[in-house]
């Protein structure tokens, strides 16, 4: 059955008001759009593991920092309705920006301390973007749980802190990296690459993964870094805003992984920015 698309927070209410009288879990997946196997997988995910699942597409103008990436964020709404159907998504909630932000909008949730470092830090007031539209997905569906991938894993922790915060009852449910053949992390953003630079992309993961076998090896992150750094520039990446040995549960700096890791990287190609990340 073709999921049904809902604009109107009272249309979805009136909708999840008739799932929980039926006493049906509700799993949601917060989306930008322009679907790919990732988004796909979160959703396959929810589908699983909950009675309903609402997927939903909001560009969301509170967590673009740069005016142009906004504007250059891919649109594909009627693809995206078409990739869902299959996957029996039983609503698809699009809700335009005066739904989400009405005029005297003047609410802002902030997540201290994790938002401090990696994208936090080279993005100023993206992650008050997350968490902001993140609350108000949450609240406004009611779900039992959200499905966030791993590949954002800095938001997946700031959303869970979030939750855990302001007491909203939902469990948030972390899903594996979906990557293309070469090992690139599937990302909206890989449609801006021109076909040069799509092949590129690649060097990023395989570069990182390089690093990682370093790391299992006993040598350090400072010692590895400057190595990785320059295959990146001469592979002909731009900006490097990132390559770091972080704790996967504080976002802590670390040298080795001595307690459970991550590696986290994000360059500039052809001006657009790839991040990804991996557990060491
Ligand atoms: P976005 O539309 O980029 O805001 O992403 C929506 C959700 O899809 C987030 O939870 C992302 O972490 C997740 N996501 C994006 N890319 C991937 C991927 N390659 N594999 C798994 N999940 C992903």
């Amino acid at each position: 059955m073709k999921p049904v698309i809902i604009r109107s927070l009272s249309e979805l209410r009136k909708l999840t008001a008739q799932w929980v009288r039926r006493d049906e879990s509700i799993g949601l997946v917060p989306t930008m759009g322009a679907l790919h196997a990732g988004h796909l997988s979160l959703a396959k995910a929810a589908r699983d593991a909950c009675d309903r699942v609402i997927v939903t597409i909001f560009v969301n103008p509170k967590q673009f920092n740069n005016p142009e990436d906004l504007e250059n964020y891919p649109r594909t709404e009627h693809d995206d309705a078409e990739k869902l159907a299959p996957l029996e998504v039983d609503a698809i909630y699009v809700p335009d920006g005066d739904q989400m932000y009405p005029k005297e909008f003047a609410t802002n949730v902030s997540v201290a301390g994790l938002t401090d470092v990696l994208c936090g830090a080279h993005r100023p007031g993206h992650f008050d973007g997350v968490a902001t539209i993140v609350a108000k997905l949450f609240l406004q569906s009611g779900a039992n749980q959200a499905f966030f991938g791993e590949k954002d894993f800095q938001q997946l922790q700031v959303v869970r802190r979030m939750a855990r915060d302001l007491d909203i009852p939902i469990s948030v449910v972390g899903c594996p990296t979906i990557r293309e053949d070469d090992g690139l992390a599937m990302s909206s953003r890989n449609l801006n690459l021109s076909d040069d630079a799509r092949k590129t992309a690649a060097t990023l993961q395989q570069v990182m993964q390089d690093v990682a076998a370093g790391l299992r090896t006993g040598k350090a992150m400072g010692k590895l870094r400057p190595t990785a750094l320059a295959r990146l520039k001469e592979a002909g990446f731009g900006d490097i805003d990132y390559l770091d040995l972080r704790a996967m549960d504080d976002l802590g700096e670390l040298d080795t992984p001595e307690r459970p890791a991550r590696l986290f990287a994000a360059a500039y190609l052809d001006d657009v920015r790839l991040i990804d990340n991996i557990a060491i």
